[in-house]
């Protein structure tokens, strides 16, 4: 019978062979792309380990569609079937702007203090990008996922709240705020930039990677943006002084030449990173960031790599961890099974690298690198792409499996 991943005494998760995984389709594509890909991950897992391990994937629902049928946007059960088996995948979930409830992408990440968003930039060959060296980006991005203009603490203009903070501010800060504005507030904590800047660095370590880069606009935005590049920088030196130095050590020390074992220790300003990404991406490993920072950037750098169709993502916290497509709900190709399942599948092939379940996630990789090469892709890539066989999302998550 399958059990659930469980907690050890010292934190780390237990894994069984049998793992129970909840499992939110979603919105508008959502079960399109569950369709496709719940077929890979079954494959992967069974040509992996030959029936020695299985995942049993437990349907429950969150979202929009979940909120019309029965008035929930995380239903009890939702939240009651994570809590127990700790690690999940979802699809897209839709948010009306500037109306109505707020995210609930945000709700889940802050319901299990889901606290990075970490999303690996690389591309896959024969990926339709639009920049001329498209393999030069290897970077993965730990965004911080539960503080910042992402805190959701804001008024309407107009409001009594509003004009009593204006009023606040005002007789702080001496400065003048006008009367109409909309007040959002941005919290940014030492214990919030320190945790995910910890486990940026431990990504490093583990992944035998060379420099973290905090990417942040603390020239501007000194106490917030700022901290938190201070406070990564203390991080690093506090935690993880033995296997790590500064940018400026690097040089001063070592003539620019990182000695073995030794992780950099970098920092950029956000409106100059986004050059860097594109001039010089050879440059850049792990980026650490705040929220709104991360937001742009994670996206910028998925459309580098030939877009969201193709970008996988996870949020994970200590003891909690889901897994999920980076694009929306799509709404125009609901139902038409026709989306790229693809950023779906990759998400799922981080999630058994989180399982340790590395040969089935490698099968995953493999068999869309094939696929890709073959030129069997759904309509995003083959229009792209000269000489391909446009397949529809079911047929692109087949083409997958035959290719493993
Ligand atoms: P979107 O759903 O990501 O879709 C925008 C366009 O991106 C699509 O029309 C399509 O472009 C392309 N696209 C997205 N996913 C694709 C895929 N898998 N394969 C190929 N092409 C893909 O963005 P949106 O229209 O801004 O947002 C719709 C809803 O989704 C909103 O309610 C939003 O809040 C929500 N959303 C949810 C999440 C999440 O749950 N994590 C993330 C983002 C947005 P073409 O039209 O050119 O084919």
């Amino acid at each position: 019978m399958a059990t659930g991943i469980t907690m050890s005494a010292n934190g780390t998760l237990i894994i069984p062979d049998d793992p129970i995984i909840p499992i939110i389709a979603g919105d508008g594509v959502g079960p399109d792309i569950w369709n496709a890909s719940k077929p890979v991950f079954d494959t992967a897992v069974e040509k992996a380990y030959g029936g020695k391990r299985k995942i049993e994937w437990l349907p429950v629902r969150a979202g929009e569609d979940c909120w019309k049928e029965i008035g929930e946007f995380v239903p009890q059960a939702t939240m009651d079937a994570i809590t127990k088996y700790r690690v999940a995948l979802k699809g897209p979930l839709s948010t009306p702007v500037g109306k109505g409830f707020r995210s609930v992408n945000v709700l889940l990440r802050r319901l299990f203090d889901l606290y990075a968003c970490i999303r690996p930039c690389n591309h896959i060959p024969g990926v339709p990008s639009p920049v001329k060296d498209p393999d030069a980006v290897d970077m993965v991005i730990f965004r911080e996922n539960t503080e910042d203009l992402y805190a959701g603490i804001e008024w309407d203009a107009g409001t009594p709240e509003a004009a009593q903070l204006i009023e606040l501010i005002e007789k702080l800060s001496g400065k003048e705020v006008r009367k109409d504005s909309s007040i959002g507030i941005k919290p940014i904590s030492e214990t919030g930039s320190k945790r995910l800047v910890r486990m940026a660095i431990q990504y490093a370590i583990d992944h035998k990677l060379p420099s973290v880069t905090l990417v942040h606009k603390g020239n501007i935005m000194k106490f917030t943006e700022g901290g938190f590049r201070r406070w990564g920088y203390e991080c690093a030196a506090q935690e993880f002084g033995d296997v790590t130095i500064t940018e400026e050590e690097l040089w001063k020390t070592y003539n620019g030449e990182a000695p073995a074992g030794k992780i950099v220790i970098k920092d950029r300003i956000t409106d100059a990173m986004f050059q860097q990404i594109l001039l010089r991406p050879r440059e850049y490993s792990v980026l650490a960031m705040p929220n709104l920072n991360g937001d742009y950037m994670s996206d910028a750098l998925a459309a580098q790599v030939g877009g969201l169709g193709m970008a996988p993502g996870s949020n994970v916290g200590d003891g909690y961890a889901i897994f999920e497509a980076t694009h929306g709900t799509a709404p125009k190709y609901t139902g038409l099974d026709k989306i790229n399942p693809g950023s779906m599948i990759l998400s799922g092939a981080l999630m058994l690298d989180f399982l340790g379940w590395k040969e089935a996630a490698d099968l995953i990789r493999s068999g869309i690198a094939k696929a890709v090469a073959k030129k069997t892709v759904t309509y995003d890539l083959a229009r792209q792409m000269e000489g391909a066989t446009e397949v529809k999302c079911s047929a692109f998550g087949k083409a997958i499996c035959d290719n493993m």
